[in-house]
């Protein structure tokens, strides 16, 4: 059914699965840079195809919206949400032999700019499995916008310009929402504002944020890409408060690191806990795991599940 060769291809119909390189025919599971490439045809939900032709061009997409099923040969392809960023899919194949899912990057939390996740049940699963160790434990959600809500409050007082480093696509709107939902103004670096307008384009309402402005900050909230990804250059006011949002912010010292004055864990991808949740409600025969730490793969096994790591697997699977 599938096969991995520096990515993962469905063999029956040659489609590749979030591979990086161009391909014929390429499943792209959501719009992050590593997992999308100039495929010859795309295959995306509508929200993933909007983002990802406005990050590379007019392309050929076939659109996979949730729930409506593709029939390709003696295959039937659907995608079904995957919580992580707007868009984002899992992908169901299933034959006569059985069912595979693959999840792409997932989460099982809500989310105020994706559907939640809805793992159907399979045979064979492959799994992203980052955050893959206990230690990875996410407190609840809304404690840590409380936090945010917070800071952003005391930066105010001392009048300092609040600033959030997010991706620009996926956490960057998601903060933006969480932000606006509770009434607070927000302006966005000009790569964070145009992926946002992609995002009311297709219906995900963030509460109208703002383009920078450094003449109007006032009480805004200014939200800009990591320093490190490309294009995120942004003239900021000296005396700022500046917050990064992610999952390693749980990691010890994670705010020297990241060199900012408040790392809080909001992140788009299921912690330790979520990842054993999604493994159970998928119940599968086999578990292949990716992008993750080896430490999972024997959890899981000592949990008596048969996974290995998906690196590992190169000859194709029979299911
Ligand atoms: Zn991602
Ligand atoms: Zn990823």
């Amino acid at each position: 059914m599938f096969h991995y060769d520096d990515g993962i291809h469905i063999t029956p119909i040659g489609l590749a699965v979030d591979v990086r390189r161009r391909q014929g025919r390429g499943f792209v599971s959501h719009a992050h840079a590593d997992h999308m490439a100039r495929h010859a045809r795309a295959f995306c939900t509508p929200a993933t195809s909007a983002l990802y032709q406005h990050r590379l061009g007019r392309r050929p997409v076939t659109e996979l919206p949730f729930g409506e099923p593709l029939c390709w040969g003696d295959l039937q392809l659907s995608t079904a949400p995957a919580g992580h960023i707007l868009g984002a899919a899992m992908l169901l194949v299933e034959s006569a032999n059985g069912r595979l899912l693959y999840t792409g990057d997932f989460k099982l939390r809500s989310s105020s700019t994706a559907a939640v996740a809805e793992p159907p049940a399979a045979d064979v699963l492959i799994m992203e499995s980052t955050f893959g160790t206990p230690r990875y434990r996410l407190p609840n959600r809304e404690e840590v916008v409380d936090q945010l809500v917070e800071e952003v409050e005391a930066a105010w007082s001392r009048d300092e310009t609040p600033v959030v480093y997010a991706y620009a696509t996926g956490k960057a709107q998601e903060v933006t929402r969480l932000l606006t939902s509770r009434g607070i103004s927000v302006m966005q670096q000009r790569m964070v504002y145009a992926i946002s307008q992609v995002y009311q384009s297709v219906g995900c309402d963030l509460g109208s944020p703002e383009l920078f402005d450094p003449q109007r900050l006032g009480r805004h909230v200014v939200i800009a890409p990591p320093r490190k990804q490309r294009g995120a250059y942004l003239e900021l006011p000296p005396r700022k408060r500046t917050i990064a949002l992610t999952g390693w912010a749980l990691d010890h010292g994670a705010k020297y690191k990241l060199g900012v004055d408040v790392a809080l864990p909001l992140s788009d991808h299921a912690d330790y806990d979520e990842l054993i949740e999604c493994v159970e409600r998928v119940a599968p025969r086999r578990v292949f795991c990716t992008h993750g730490p080896e430490a999972f793969v024997d959890d899981l096994r000592g949990r008596g599940w048969d996974a290995q790591p998906l690196e590992s697997q190169t000859r194709q699977l029979e299911m």
